[in-house]
């Protein structure tokens, strides 16, 4: 005989889901760069929850503090186990399916960013160490500048390109002694 209490609840993923808003939910998978912080699973191979470090049954709240990536599989306490093999209902399944969507579309969106970020701030800097650097620069060379940039931070590489244009007028010379003073700051970094 059924339970007709039962054939209303949700399962406990979906009130795990549910119980922190959208926005929320995706703000810290964004932080945690949509990776599931116990196992390192990502999208769309695992479905992300956000878990709550400690349990609200034992007094945790939705601070951002609190709050973790987690894969369904670790959130549950069970081994990561695939979708595909995952058994569940037709409902269910959609549900799933549009959620992995939507967190890989954001992952997607959100590297985009970081990625064109890092591309304008690299290209502010060659510019410093020659005008006109985005319109002649090779990829080449201006790899250089987004590698120091990936190294010793963005800070300490613009600070060299004042440097080295305060140094030496345009040309070769300048952006030369620009990565001398990069490699330098590198050398001193792994120290
Ligand atoms: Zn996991």
């Amino acid at each position: 005989m059924t339970n007709e209490a039962d054939i209303g609840d949700l399962p406990p993923e979906s009130n795990a889901r549910k119980a922190i808003g959208k926005r929320k939910r995706f703000e810290i998978f964004k932080r945690d760069n949509f990776t599931c912080q116990y196992c390192g699973a990502q999208p769309p191979t695992v479905i992300l929850h956000v878990d709550h470090i400690l349990a609200v049954a034992n007094g945790g709240g939705n601070e951002d503090e609190n709050l973790t990536t987690a894969c369904e599989g670790c959130n549950l306490g069970k081994s990561s186990v695939p979708l595909a093999i995952k058994p569940q209902t037709l409902e269910a399944a959609a549900e799933d399916a549009k959620e992995a969507a939507e967190q890989v579309r954001e992952h997607a969106k959100m590297v985009r960013e970081a990625r064109e970020a890092m591309e304008g701030v690299c290209w502010e800097i060659a510019e410093v160490i020659q005008e006109g650097a985005s319109a002649g620069w090779s990829r080449d060379k201006f790899n250089g500048v987004k590698g120091f940039v990936k190294r010793i931070g963005y800070a300490t590489t613009l600070e060299a390109a004042y440097i080295a244009a305060d140094r030496y007028g345009e040309g070769s010379r300048r952006f030369k002694y620009f990565c001398g003073i990069c490699w330098n700051r590198v050398r001193e970094a792994d120290k």
